[in-house]
């Protein structure tokens, strides 16, 4: 079973985002690197069309430079989008962000009327971190102004750039199974709607096509080439996590440690998404979409020609 999860309130955080980008010039995005568009809130972009954006692909540290690359041409090549990639470690993230909001909206923003730039993201892809990090001192309250909620919290990045942190939860909206796979793998999805198992199997199948060689050298797993993800998951359990009585290998444990590994960077950098990829899981999510909704429509076709039939006997 794919992983659901409509944690609520979508409604409630759409209709929240729809007025705070009323006085919005650019919506800064932050993603997960490893995960880009399993980790977009479609919501955003929805309400955002007209704006400029910036795509931050966040946490680059533990993903795949080359695949991080990739992700950053494909966003620019988008009309009105810039992106950049960044970690936590970064010495001046502002300045990164500054540079960005220039590139983005060039000649825009002057003292008398700076530019407004929002900063959003579903939780966990590190934007308190960094708004901790760049905000320092620079924190004002925000009064009463066109566009702009009360009380939001505003970051002057210079005199001519404010940028505005979006307080509320905007949750992750589960379109692509494999998309929730890769969130669950994150650990952007509650722990109890998951089943870890599952989610590891997923993972461990992704890596061992793109990166046997980053398992082997963490598990010592030997020739991995030809191995099903599930054999592989046994092989860390063996070594790793333990054996249950009767001889069993411990896969809830094993399970634990290849979440944990990955979440934590222990296998190395790696990327669970390409963007041509994403957009065939996209498609194929589209189609099984459109066949659900025919054989609903078929079953109640069917349900109504019952009933009808059935009048006609009475
Ligand atoms: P938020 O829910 O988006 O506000 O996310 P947080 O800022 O609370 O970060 C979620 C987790 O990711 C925390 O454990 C952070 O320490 C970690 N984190 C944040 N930024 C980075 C990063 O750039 N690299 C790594 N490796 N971890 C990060």
């Amino acid at each position: 079973m794919a992983i659901q999860w409509f944690p609520g309130h979508m409604n409630k955080a759409k209709k929240e985002l729809q007025e705070r980008l009323g006085g919005i010039d650019v919506v800064i995005e932050m993603l997960d690197a490893r995960l880009p568009a399993s980790s977009a809130n479609p919501m955003i972009a929805q309400i955002a069309k007209r704006k400029t954006s910036i795509k931050v692909l966040n946490k680059q540290d533990l993903a795949d430079p080359a695949v991080t690359a990739i992700w950053l041409n494909w966003y620019r090549s988008h009309p009105g989008t810039s992106a950049i990639a960044l970690d936590a470690s970064e010495k001046s993230p502002s300045q990164r962000l500054i540079e960005a909001c220039l590139d983005a909206a060039p000649n825009r923003g002057s003292v008398d009327k700076p530019l407004r730039v929002v900063i959003c993201g579903i939780p966990n892809v590190g934007k308190s971190t960094l708004i901790n990090s760049i905000s320092g001192r620079r924190i004002a309250k925000t009064g009463n102004e066109p566009g702009i909620t009360k009380g939001q919290q505003r970051i002057m990045l210079t005199d001519e750039i404010e940028l505005f942190d979006t307080p509320g939860m905007l949750w992750p909206k589960i379109m692509v199974p494999q998309g929730g796979y890769n969130l669950a793998a994150s650990g952007a999805v509650g722990r109890n709607a998951m089943d870890e198992e599952e989610v590891a199997l997923e993972l461990l199948a992704y890596l061992i096509r793109y990166y046997a060689r980053e398992l082997d050298a963490r598990y010592n797993i030997g020739d991995i080439a030809g191995m099903q993800d599930w054999q592989v998951l046994e092989q860390i359990g063996r070594k790793r996590g333990g054996m249950l009585p009767g001889g069993r290998v411990n896969i809830q444990k094993a399970s634990e440690i290849v979440l944990a590994d990955f979440r934590s960077g222990a296998m190395g950098r790696l990327s669970l998404e390409r963007p041509d990829e994403w957009k065939a899981w996209e498609k194929a999510a589209k189609e099984a979409a459109v066949i659900r909704l025919a054989e609903k429509e078929a079953a109640r076709l069917e349900r109504e020609a019952r009933v009808a039939k059935a009048a006609k006997r009475r």
